[in-house]
């Protein structure tokens, strides 16, 4: 293998991972990563739930069945090396009518499939686990989930890729492409090959290289309330039956790496990508195309769109967004959740040809660049193998 220049972009969870790989297996390489921002982690990778997933949602076919496994106990040992703290406190997914028991038994079928250890629990087990939880007949409990500080976590990685050798440029954004390389903030840089993770803007970058052409990303905004400390303490996470037509898993409560508890994440369709706060990076161009996509796709409600949209807008408010939790849990007054935490956004990638969300991670590429859409949850459960399986892939191509 010759020594090639790499360039990664985005400086998230997936890409700082991706970087490291590169440089342990091409050590005459150099690497480098640019993140557009002044830290590493600003956006999803450091603005999630936390929650190292077990793996039990995903259809066995997936790449998410493939990498939530391992990827949890990569990171939770990733994390014990680095003395991150991990709170294995385990969750509930609890069913809030006989409607929804189907659905546990699909994902007990599915958690088999996957390898994944997940036990069906009656009634008086679910509060032995959790004295408050709320359930219909029965439970599931998921010994496997655990919860970190995702901040803390890419701080950590992105020290591991400074470690082995990338060159980690922060305040750097991608521009364009170029003949032999790229265009930034900080002028031309060569690459022999460039490697797109850029979250939120990942099919724009892989457009100028031919691909994404048929695919968008949606943003979808995640709120957390956050409990003060007169709300209730819980033992485990608790999970809503999921709605298995949509890629999100509703609204939980998730005991957080210190023992304290939020409410969220929403997944509200968002007007523009980085619109965490009021008019923050507001783009006029960027949210016409959004709202033509979210009209489309809200006419058309496919795989439940409009559903989605017309339940969870009103979780804006505090007192509804708290009333949903309250039908997981005793105990869960308004009162208790005052504070509003960073909110974080999904960069969820939409098929174009048929109008529907992308369940699975995206991968496109050739011997020039490679490019993951769609790293939604649980990517940054994922992020170790799911690099070492990029790397996989991008040296299929460039052999
Ligand atoms: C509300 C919410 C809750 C979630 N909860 C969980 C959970 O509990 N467990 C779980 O496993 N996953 C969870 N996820 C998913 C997880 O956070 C993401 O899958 C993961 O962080 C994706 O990482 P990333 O590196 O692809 O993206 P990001 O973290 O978004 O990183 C992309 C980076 O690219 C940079 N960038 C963009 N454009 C450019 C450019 N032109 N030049 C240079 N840099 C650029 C950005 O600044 C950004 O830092 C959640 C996500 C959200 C939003």
């Amino acid at each position: 293998m010759h020594a090639r220049d790499f360039v990664v972009i985005g400086g998230g969870v997936i890409g700082l991972r991706i970087a490291t790989e590169v440089k342990l297996r091409f050590p005459d390489s150099d690497v480098t990563l640019l993140e557009k921002e002044e830290r590493c982690g600003l956006h999803a990778s450091g603005r999630n739930s936390g929650v190292l997933h077990a793996g039990f949602y995903y259809t066995a076919d997936s790449f998410k069945a493939r990498f939530t496994r391992d990827g949890n106990r990569r990171l939770s040992d990733y994390c014990v090396e680095h003395e991150l703290p991990v709170n294995r406190c385990g969750k509930l997914v609890v069913a809030r009518s006989a409607d929804e028991l189907d659905v546990l038994d699909e994902l007990l079928h599915r958690a088999r499939l996957n390898g994944v250890e997940l036990e069906s629990v009656s009634v008086e087990e679910a509060r032995r686990i959790e004295p408050r939880a709320r359930t219909h007949v029965r439970a599931l409990y998921s010994p496997t989930t655990a919860t970190v500080d995702p901040t803390q976590v890419v701080a950590a990685f992105a020290q591991t890729a400074c470690r082995v050798g990338v060159e980690v440029r922060t305040g750097v954004a991608y521009r364009g492409r170029r003949d032999d390389g790229i265009e930034t903030t900080a002028g031309a840089l060569r690459a022999g090959y460039v490697i797109n993770a850029a979250g939120l803007y990942a099919d724009r970058i892989a457009r100028d290289f031919g691909f994404a052409s048929a695919y968008r990303i949606l943003p979808f905004k995640g709120l957390y309330l956050h409990g003060s400390d007169e709300a209730p303490a819980f033992r485990t996470n608790i999970y809503p039956v999921p709605d298995l037509r949509t890629p999100f898993l509703g609204v939980h409560l998730t005991v957080t790496v210190d023992g304290g508890v939020t409410i969220g994440p929403t997944a509200v369709p968002a007007f523009w990508r980085e619109g965490y706060r009021g008019l923050e990076n507001f783009r006029l161009a960027e949210t016409l195309e959004i709202l033509r996509l979210e009209g489309i796709l809200f006419l058309l409600n496919r795989a439940g769109f409009r559903d989605l949209a017309l339940r969870e807008l009103p979780k804006y408010l505090r007192s509804v967004l708290a009333s949903r939790a309250a039908r997981l849990a005793v105990g869960i007054e308004t009162r208790h959740f005052k504070r509003w935490g960073p909110a974080g956004i999904r960069a969820q990638l939409v098929d174009l040809e048929r109008y529907e969300l992308v369940t699975d991670f995206k991968l496109e590429g050739d011997e020039e660049s490679f490019h993951v859409l769609n790293a939604v949850s649980p990517a940054f459960t994922c992020a170790i193998p799911f690099a070492e399986y990029v790397l996989d892939e991008i040296s299929e191509r460039i052999k």
